[in-house]
């Protein structure tokens, strides 16, 4: 098949295409995710922690007021100082007053301690002697000489399943202002748990309470692991400051995601929120969008590469036939052929192969256009160059030279094999009905036949071919003569 010029090219176009749909879809997606990804951060530092961690802050003081208002009542209660300044004699007496505080408030446990006697009393009566060498006891004696009328005190509940329950210790005077024990309820602090669980199962959020010395004290609502945060990767280098700035906004990596950490402190605690959110976690869905669109952008590059490529071999082939053949007959025009025979004499400078050109012309074909007209003639025209193709090899080719004038190239064929060839094709278009709806027509053919003789110009060789084809008509028509 013949090659001509390249017209558009299609590799480099599509190339071209490609790289800026790629490029297109591509910077769109990623801004698209950047944009997401900032907004989330934003929301993320601005919003959401802060939100849960006053959320949880809140429902800490409302769980704390009661507690206190209610130990401040037994501090003060008449009953409990005169029956201490009484000699605590009556212990029933006690611990149905404590045993009422307890059921009416729905506290966990209340209790007094007497100073003088080192007694524990519960709402079940003598819980216990206090003593000072006892670590457990230790709270007692940080009570008794503190400065401050109470103390909220925190602890995880060994008796109420590990619960975080809020002790409030009050210091009681008697009437002329002496010291005289210690008091106050244990409440569990449901609501901070429920609300704890809740915005770490719905928000994914990790919620822990910190000491002052870094260590995790209590842990979402579970018991506190007690781990040291500065062992911890990515915090560990900036938890003292963290310490000290109290409340504040932070972020650090750990195993390669990138947490957003939310801090409270909280005075009446002595402790500090930690309200902490992988951010990694939260971009999940956004990343999931990120490669679903990038797919799609693909997919769409893809298709429109690949419509873009039939077009452009379809209107191409379209073109280079279009080019190289003649409308009318549907052989190859001088065009193909200044191609092929440059083509050809290249390979034979490679490897040189006899190469017999035929020039062919139909013999009175003005006869045939003046008595059955133009478009008749033309259809003689079709059928002729139909038996000269179909009579050919596949490595030979024929070139519709002028209006009834036709060029045979043979490949490796000499000039007496051409001969054979050229009164093969004399005899053919003689024997053939060339326009079928004017079966009566008849014509012939007249043939010169030229070799190339491996040093002239392709030219020399047609032109030799013409001349033997001027003999041939001199000679009298439908026959076939060599070139000299
Ligand atoms: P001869 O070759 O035997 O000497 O006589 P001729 O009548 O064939 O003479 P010549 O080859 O000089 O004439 C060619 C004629 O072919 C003249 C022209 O009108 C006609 N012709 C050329 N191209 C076309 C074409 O595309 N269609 C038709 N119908 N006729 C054409
Ligand atoms: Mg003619
Ligand atoms: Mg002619």
């Amino acid at each position: 098949m013949i090659l001509p010029p390249k017209i558009v090219d299609r590799h480099r176009l599509i190339l071209l295409l490609s790289i800026l749909l790629s490029a297109g879809f591509f910077a769109t997606t990623l801004f698209g995710y950047f944009v997401s990804k900032q907004a989330i951060r934003t929301a993320i530092i601005g919003q959401d922690l802060p939100l849960t961690s006053s959320n949880i802050y809140s429902e800490i003081q409302k769980d704390l007021v009661r507690p206190v208002l209610i130990s401040s009542t037994m501090a003060h209660d008449t009953f409990l100082r005169d029956w201490v300044l009484k000699g605590e004699r009556e212990i029933g007496e006690m611990a149905r007053f404590l045993a009422e505080i307890k059921h009416r408030h729905g506290a966990f446990s209340s209790f007094f301690v007497s100073e003088k006697s080192g007694t524990y009393y519960t709402g079940e009566g003598v819980l216990k002697k206090i003593n000072p060498t006892e670590a457990r006891d230790a709270w007692y004696f940080r009570v008794r000489d503190m400065k401050e009328d109470y103390e909220i005190n925190v602890d995880r509940d060994l008796a109420n399943r590990d619960a975080l329950t809020i002790f409030i210790n009050y210091r009681v005077f008697d009437f002329a202002g002496q010291y005289i024990g210690a008091t106050g309820i244990g409440l569990t602090v449901d609501a901070v748990h429920r609300l704890i669980g809740e915005y770490q199962q719905r928000f994914q959020r990790t919620i822990y309470f910190v000491d002052q010395q870094g260590r995790v004290v209590f842990f979402g609502n579970q018991s506190g692991q007690q781990s040291d945060l500065h062992q911890r990767p990515g915090l560990g280098l900036q938890i003292d400051q963290i310490l000290r700035e109290r409340t504040g906004s932070y972020q650090f990596t750990d195993q390669g995601d990138n947490h957003i950490l939310n801090v409270n402190y909280l005075p009446e605690l002595k402790w500090y929120l930690f309200v902490e959110q992988n951010e990694d976690m939260s971009l999940v869905d956004v990343r999931k969008t990120l490669y679903v669109n990038l797919a799609i952008s693909l997919l769409v590059t893809l298709i429109v590469i690949f419509l873009t490529h039939l077009a452009l071999t379809h209107y191409q082939s379209k073109i280079e036939e279009m080019a190289s053949t003649d409308k009318l007959t549907g052989l190859l025009n001088r065009h193909a052929f200044s191609i092929l025979i440059d083509k050809l004499m290249a390979g034979y400078r490679r490897k040189p192969q006899a190469i017999t050109v035929l020039l062919a012309d139909i013999d009175h074909f003005k006869s045939i256009n003046d008595r059955y007209g133009h478009r008749t003639g033309d259809l003689v025209l079709v059928g002729i160059a139909g038996r000269l193709k179909a009579a050919l090899r596949a490595a030979d080719f024929a070139v519709r030279w002028g209006g009834e004038e036709f060029l045979i190239v043979l490949q490796d064929c000499s000039r007496e094999e051409g001969q054979v060839v050229a009164e093969k094709l004399r005899l053919a278009v003689e024997a053939s009905i060339p326009c079928p709806s004017e079966p009566q027509i008849k014509v012939t053919i007249s043939i010169g036949v030229s070799q190339f003789d491996g040093h002239e110009a392709a030219e020399q060789t047609v032109n030799r071919a013409d001349t033997a084809l001027y003999a041939a008509k001199a000679g009298g028509r439908n026959r076939v003569c060599l070139a000299a």
